[in-house]
């Protein structure tokens, strides 16, 4: 059966504007002038009560189930596949993370077996590197041509178990550079975090705040800087993940400036909070534990100008929530406390209370910032806009209503909520997933 959506106020990355729009087969058949598709034989009316129509948001970073050494994170597939859907979201990008010598192909297999059933979204995956195999080039070749992999992810931080060094990056890009994928870069200098954590460490200053303090934001901008260099020899397309500071910013600014291959992402938490979360009870400092950490105020700041200026492609989430329970595996040790928090269904009303409303970008540049841009870069070419043709993915959204955000009421399945309490307008109120109405 057909579904119609009359007078839809649609915002797409380019334009807004009103229309009818016409669902088929799980696909927009077709959009119309207002009103023109009301008698519609067979038809399923939708009305949407004035609110604006988006296309189904895309979040770019979403970790569930990460195994870490304080059990999985929160989230499974299952319960991340309603905190999307909850906050507008169509589509969630996560990572197949191998153990180190673990074959790519054999974790990318156990990754999609174990989900492929159970995700109510769309999902997709960047395939992790977690150490030099013999047969690296021809592997991910593999994973490229067999299982239709587009990008790779490799961690700077966290040599201890899934990081690399430098050398072997500059041979991935290489290899991925030849195979024309994307590569996604955690830029932290592993050296300099371990150095300073044994320096805490072993004065006693064991709070979260440390955790902030030992990775400061020259850990993050020395290694974006050498991978830029990096980029120029090998021009490999290469993605920054969260980018939390104003020298990174700055520094990619400067390597688009030279039309290098560089895209980045930065996330709601750097935005929207300053160090002052890491100043109290472990209670309350803890849920901020993730890396890169947040920074002092001045860098909010410039990340706004940034976004602003273009420097930075997508917002994502890096969506990795820990309960209480397991964040106190490092109550007297902030190195032992998992690192991540959620946001996948904050993520595009906090935008709109933050950005849209308080005239930091319009709302075209929210839905590149949050949805088109992402799916450009990651080839999901029937996506990130409503249009003929492409998938019926789309979010009703209510500019006016006010929600107070709370764990008690969260569809992530943790009791940590780090922006507890902050009341935002702009609601999510009914997401079509392939023409399917799944949230109402
Ligand atoms: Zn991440």
């Amino acid at each position: 059966m057909k579904i119609i959506i009359p007078h839809a106020h649609i915002i797409n990355p380019d334009e807004f504007f009103r229309a009818d729009i016409c669902i088929e087969n799980g696909k927009i058949s077709s959009l119309e002038s207002p009103g023109t598709l009301l008698d519609t034989e067979d038809a399923k009316i939708v009305q949407t009560g004035g609110v604006f129509v988006l296309p189904g948001s895309i979040d770019p970073h979403v970790h569930l189930s990460l195994e870490t050494p304080a059990g999985l994170s929160a989230d499974d597939i299952l319960s991340g596949s309603d905190a999307a859907l909850a906050g507008g979201v169509t589509h969630i990008m996560d990572f197949v993370t191998p153990l180190r010598g673990q074959s790519l192909t054999k974790a990318l297999e156990k990754k999609i077996s174990e989900t492929q059933y159970y995700a109510s979204v769309g999902l997709s995956f960047h395939m992790g590197i977690s150490g030099w195999l013999p047969d690296m080039e021809q592997q991910m070749e593999i994973c490229v041509k067999e299982y239709g992999i587009k990008s790779f992810k490799v961690y700077l931080a966290y040599r201890e178990n899934i990081g690399i060094g430098y050398e072997e990056l500059e041979k991935i890009m290489k290899i991925s550079a030849r195979l024309g994928t994307i590569l996604l870069v955690h830029a932290e200098e592993h050296e300099m975090i371990e150095n300073l954590q044994k320096e805490f460490l072993e004065k006693g200053q064991t709070e979260p705040k440390y955790h902030a303090l030992s990775r400061p934001p020259k850990s993050e901008s020395t290694a974006i800087k050498k991978v830029i260099n990096l980029v120029k020899e090998t021009h490999c397309k290469t993605y920054f993940v969260h980018i939390s500071s104003a020298e990174s910013a700055h520094l990619i600014a400067e390597a688009k400036k030279e039309s290098l291959p560089v895209y980045a992402e930065t996330c709601p938490q750097y935005l929207i909070f300053d160090d002052s979360v890491y100043e109290g009870s472990f209670e309350k400092t803890a849920p901020y534990v993730f890396s890169p950490p947040v920074r002092p105020k001045q860098h909010r700041e410039l990340l706004w100008q940034h976004l602003h200026d273009g420097t930075f492609d997508t917002i994502a989430t890096d969506h990795c929530p820990f309960t209480m329970e397991q964040k106190m595996a490092g109550r007297d040790n902030f190195t032992l406390i998992p690192n991540g928090a959620g946001g996948l269904e904050f993520r595009i009303p906090l935008l709109f209370h933050y950005a849209v409303l308080q005239e930091k970008f319009s709302l075209q540049q929210w839905i590149k910032l949050c949805t088109s841009n992402a799916a450009e870069i990651f080839g999901l070419k029937e996506e990130g806009k409503i249009a003929p043709g492409a998938d019926a993915n789309i979010a009703f959204f209510n500019p006016v209503k006010q929600n107070t955000l709370t764990a008690a009421k969260q569809a992530q399945q943790c009791d940590i909520n780090i922006y507890e309490g902050l009341t935002v307008r702009g609601h999510v109120e009914k997401v079509f997933y392939k023409g399917e109405k799944v949230i109402i």
